[in-house]
C-alpha cells in the first residue's frame, strides 16, 4: 500500500516509510492511496470469527507488501493478547472496554503494534537506530514506553507536561529504565507536541538520528484502532438495531479508525466525538469553522487537546464534505462538573465505576441517544478509573481496587528529565 502525505508536497511512501517516518517531509500526515472495502459477505458470518481473524482482514489490505501474512498474524495475535469486555449500563446503552492491556489505556492495542512493526522493519535493517519521539497527555507514554520497552535498535523519548499527568500515568512513563527516557515539559500538552513536530523537521537532529513519533498520528498507531469496532459490531450484531459508537476524543485519532473502519464496510450508523471543554471539533460541527485553541486542564486529561492533528484525516474520509460528515459523525462538549455527575448516574444506575473520559464518552452518547431512541449505542471506555484514582474515589465515594499489574510500577522510583523550552529538547537529543 501506497501513503500519500495530505500536504500533497511529499511524495508517496510505503507502509514502511511511512511508520518510520511518522509525518511526512511536508509535515503532512499520512492517509492511504486507496481504501478497500471488505466483501458483506465477510459481515454475515462475522459472529464466528475470531477477533484476531478479523482484524487480520481488516487491515491486511494497508499493510500489503510490507509485511508478509504470517509475520502480521502474529503481530495481530500478540497485540491484541487480552480481553474486550462489553458490559451493559442500562437497555439501550453499554460500554466496551478498551483498557485491559498492561497500562490499563486503550492506547496499548496502536503502541503494541506500532512496536511490533517498527521490530520487524529493524530486523532487517540493524544498522541505523530509530529514536521514537513522542509527546504525551497522558496515556501515550505510558502506552508507548511499554509497547517499546526492551525492542532492540529503539530509543524511546517522551515529553510530558509537568504536573499535568497523574501520579499512576507519570509512574509509568518514568520507571522503565533501559531504552526509554522520560522529558518533564515546563508546558501543557501542546507544547510537547509542537516540540516534537519542530523536532522533526530541525535538519541538525535528523541529520544525526533518525526521529519516528508514535503519537496517533503515526499510521501503525492509528489504523489498528480499527480493531476495537469490529469487535464491538461482532459482540453487538445480535442486537439488531443501528449502532452508535461514542468516543470519548482529544487528538481525534481514535474515532478516526472507527470511522474508517466503517469507510471499509463496518455497518457502525452513527458516531459521537464526546470532548471535554476543549470543544474545537463539536464547535466545528455546529459552525462549519475549524478554530484550533490553547487547551485547558480538565479532569478528563488525556482529551485536552486544542488543536487534535488527526483531524484532518476525518475531512478526508469525507471527501472535505461538511454535509456529508455531519450525516455520520455528532460532536458534544462537557464541563468537568457534568463529567463527575456522569460518574455518580452511571454508579448508581448499574453499580458501573467509570473514568472520566468513559463518562465524557456516556454523556455524549446519552445525548445523542435522546434524539433517536430507536438506536442502541456503546461508549468506549478508554481507561481504567484506578488511572484517575481521586477524581473517581472522591467524587463516588469509594475505594478503587488497584489491579496488580499496577501495583509494581507505583512502588518504582521516578526518573526524569526537566526541560524549558525547545532548545532543552534539542540539547537532550544531540547530546
Ligand atoms: C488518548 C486518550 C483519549 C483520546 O484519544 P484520541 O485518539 O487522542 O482522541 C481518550 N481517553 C483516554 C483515556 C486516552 O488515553
Amino acid at each position: 500500500m501506497i501513503y500519500k502525505s495530505l500536504n500533497k508536497k511529499s511524495k508517496p511512501a510505503k507502509f514502511e516509510e511511512a511508520v518510520v517516518r511518522g509525518i511526512a517531509p511536508d509535515r503532512g500526515l499520512y492517509f492511504p492511496e486507496k481504501i478497500h472495502r471488505l466483501p458483506a459477505s465477510f459481515f454475515n458470518d462475522i459472529e464466528t470469527k475470531t477477533i484476531p481473524e478479523i482484524a487480520f482482514q481488516a487491515i491486511a489490505p494497508f499493510l500489503e507488501g510490507s509485511i508478509p501474512e504470517n509475520e502480521l498474524k502474529k503481530i495481530i495475535t500478540e497485540t491484541l493478547d487480552f480481553d474486550f469486555p462489553i458490559i451493559s449500563i442500562n437497555n439501550q446503552i453499554a460500554t466496551l472496554e478498551l483498557f485491559q492491556g498492561p497500562t490499563l489505556a486503550f492506547k496499548d492495542v496502536g503502541a503494541r503494534f506500532m512496536a511490533r512493526c517498527l521490530g520487524y522493519f529493524n530486523q532487517k535493517n540493524t544498522s541505523q537506530k530509530v529514536t521514537v519521539l513522542v509527546a504525551t497527555s497522558g496515556d501515550t507514554g505510558g502506552a508507548v514506553a511499554n509497547g517499546f520497552l526492551g525492542v532492540p535498535g529503539i530509543e524511546v523519548v517522551i515529553l510530558y507536561p509537568k504536573g499535568k499527568v497523574s501520579k499512576v500515568q507519570e509512574q509509568q512513563l518514568t520507571t522503565l529504565g533501559k531504552n526509554i527516557t522520560a522529558l518533564e515539559v515546563d508546558g501543557v500538552f501542546d507544547d510537547c507536541q509542537d516540540m516534537v513536530k519542530s523536532a522533526f523537521l530541525d535538519e541538525e537532529i535528523t541529520k544525526q538520528k533518525q526521529l519516528t513519533s508514535a503519537n496517533s498520528i503515526n499510521i501503525a498507531r492509528w489504523l489498528p484502532q480499527m480493531f476495537y469496532y469490529f469487535i464491538a459490531y461482532k459482540e453487538l450484531k445480535k442486537i439488531n438495531k443501528p449502532l452508535v459508537i461514542s468516543v470519548p476524543s482529544g487528538n481525534f485519532g481514535n474515532i478516526c479508525a472507527g470511522l474508517m473502519a466503517r469507510e471499509i464496510g463496518l455497518p457502525i450508523d452513527h458516531f459521537v466525538a464526546s470532548t471535554n471543554i476543549n470543544d474545537v471539533v463539536p464547535n466545528y460541527l455546529k459552525t462549519g469553522i475549524y478554530k484550533p485553541i490553547k487547551s485547558t486542564p480538565t479532569i478528563s486529561n488525556a482529551m485536552d487537546v486544542g488543536n487534535p492533528s488527526n483531524f484532518i484525516r476525518i475531512l478526508k474520509i469525507f471527501g472535505n464534505d461538511f454535509e456529508n460528515l455531519k450525516q455520520t459523525l455528532s460532536g458534544y462538549c462537557f464541563t468537568d462538573n457534568q463529567t463527575r455527575k456522569a460518574l455518580k448516574e452511571i454508579h448508581q444506575i448499574s453499580g458501573y465505576v467509570a473514568d472520566p473520559h468513559g463518562a465524557v464518552g456516556y454523556l455524549g452518547l446519552k445525548k445523542y441517544l435522546k434524539d433517536h431512541p430507536g438506536k442502541y449505542g456503546i461508549f468506549l471506555e478508554t481507561a481504567h478509573p484506578v488511572k484517575f484514582l481521586d477524581t473517581v474515589e472522591e467524587t463516588l465515594d469509594i475505594k478503587v481496587e488497584i489491579p496488580n499489574r499496577l501495583k509494581e510500577t507505583l512502588t518504582k522510583t521516578k526518573e526524569s528529565i526537566e526541560i524549558k523550552n525547545y532548545e532543552g529538547l534539542k540539547s537532550f537529543l544531540l547530546s
